[in-house]
């Protein structure tokens, strides 16, 4: 029998839900969009999008630091949800982000 060693790798359980976008700036000519993502936990993130040249892509997320971040606990600045990136642009598009700059 092998011995699993707990590695803090379940943590990577957590999914990010986002139920609320603010927008919060934009540079139309550049097609380069701020937005604050208010997860289901309460957590908020701050992302980027370019929508040059291929369309959408969210370029960089990261959490606000207003609360202690739900996968590592740390209070302070972390990457965690630079894991997150594909899941939270899936969420952000099928909430049609293009809608949102109406
Ligand atoms: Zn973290």
């Amino acid at each position: 029998m092998t011995k699993l060693r707990i590695t803090g790798d379940y943590n990577m359980a957590y999914r990010p839900t986002v139920v609320g976008v603010d927008k919060a700036g934009s540079n139309e000519k550049d097609g380069l969009y701020e937005y604050v993502l208010h997860l289901e936990d309460g957590t908020m993130c701050r992302t980027f999008y370019n929508r040059f040249p291929e369309g959408w892509r969210m370029t960089h997320v990261s959490r606000l630091l207003k609360t202690p971040c739900p996968i590592c606990r740390k209070d302070y600045i972390c990457n965690c949800f630079e894991k997150f990136k594909g899941e939270l642009d899936a969420q952000m598009k099928d909430g049609r982000v293009e809608e949102l700059l109406a």
